[in-house]
């Protein structure tokens, strides 16, 4: 019973130095996330722990030579200085892959490289004005300390710069693998996954474009007739070739015109800088290829019957939008339908 009330007396006391021990720890971590406008995340956290913890070991000493001259530590540094990434605050997945993710980080990197720039601006200011002084000082007295004051500056200074280089080579290799990333994802949000041909938002830019450059535009909506009935016939993956295949064939007919996948069945075709009935000629030598085609199974060479397209095309007044055009182009392509499909319908 004494032994017990003894014993705990002497935890209660351990615990009070510890707590005080604790605190003091708590406290440098926190002056030094402070000192370097860190947020008290877990990542950040912890590297502050293992620099405080262990001031004169590798790690503190590292982190005092980036930030010597008032430099302040960025997250890259402290992931590149082994910081801990399993702990670091989860990104959502759906943002991270996303263009929006790929812009944050691209920022992200430019403003770790505007501080690494003005960090090197400010060491060459300070050697400049480090350098003035001395020589100043050399004025005076010629004196053998002056001359090695200048040397001893320049070698930290050396040493100063090609620290900064190395960190400036790691971040422009980053930068640009990120605007290769950026690059890509922007040319998928523009292109359909199945038949690699450009999408609707395309589409909407290029006409857009050519707006603005007054080019002349004519608008041709193809849409494959009886889908339904491959589909239905053959399954959806069949489907899905034929769609493919005749994306194909038009974008070969087209030329250097945009031929985008609009949706569904549907391809458009946006001829610009040429007259109506040139459109017309390539619009009508890719439904007679793709009428000619006896298309067949890959698996067992079964014919899949007719497939073809309809289209209606029309010309675009000066200026007029995408949205009108491509309804009065969708009312020929009806009248085509209705006229028994696998025609042309111009207006
Ligand atoms: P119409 O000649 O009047 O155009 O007849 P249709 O059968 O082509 O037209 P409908 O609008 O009745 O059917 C279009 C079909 O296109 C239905 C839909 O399942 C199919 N479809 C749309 N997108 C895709 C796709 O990405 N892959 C496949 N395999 N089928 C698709
Ligand atoms: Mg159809
Ligand atoms: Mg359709």
């Amino acid at each position: 019973m004494m032994g017990g009330k003894v014993a705990l007396a002497f935890e209660v006391e351990a615990t009070v130095d510890r707590g005080e021990a604790s605190r003091a720890v708590f406290d440098r971590i926190r002056d030094f996330l402070e000192a370097n406008r860190l947020g008290p995340d877990p990542v950040n956290y912890a590297f502050g722990y293992r620099v405080v913890s262990d001031p004169a070991g590798p790690l503190a000493r590292a982190v005092a030579a980036l930030t010597d001259g008032g430099v302040r530590l960025t997250k890259r540094d402290i992931l590149a200085l082994g910081g801990d990434v399993s702990n670091a605050p989860i990104e959502p997945p759906a943002a991270a892959a996303s263009g929006e993710g790929l812009v944050a980080q691209t920022q992200m990197q430019v403003e770790g490289f505007q501080d690494l720039v003005r960090a090197m601006r400010n060491e060459t200011a300070d050697f400049g004005r480090d350098l003035a002084a001395t020589a100043d000082a050399m004025r005076v007295s010629t004196g053998i300390d002056s001359v090695s004051e200048v040397l001893r500056m320049t070698g930290a200074m050396l040493n100063r710069v090609q620290n900064a280089e190395s960190q400036l080579e790691v971040a422009t290799r980053e930068a640009s693998d990120l605007r290769a990333k950026l690059e890509e994802a922007r040319d998928n949000a523009r292109r359909d996954p199945l038949t690699g041909l450009p999408n609707r938002r395309a589409l909407e830019e290029a006409y857009a474009d050519h707006v603005a450059k007054g080019s002349p535009i004519c608008v041709a909506v193809c849409d494959i007739d009886h889908f339904k009935l491959v589909n239905d016939g053959f399954g959806h993956a069949v489907g899905d070739r034929v769609l493919k295949a005749i994306g194909d064939v038009l974008a070969e007919q087209c030329g250097e015109h945009l031929v985008a996948r609009y949706g569904g069945e549907e391809f458009v075709v946006l001829f610009a800088g040429i007259p109506l009935a040139a459109g017309q000629d390539m619009l009508e030598s890719a439904r007679q290829l793709v009428a000619k085609k006896r298309y067949r199974l890959r698996e067992s060479d079964e014919p899949l019957g007719e497939v073809t397209f309809s289209a209606g095309l029309t010309a675009a007044s000066s200026g007029e939008d995408v949205g009108d055009v491509f309804v009065r182009a969708d009312g020929l392509l009806y009248a085509a339908k209705a006229d028994g499909r696998n025609c042309l319908k111009i207006g």
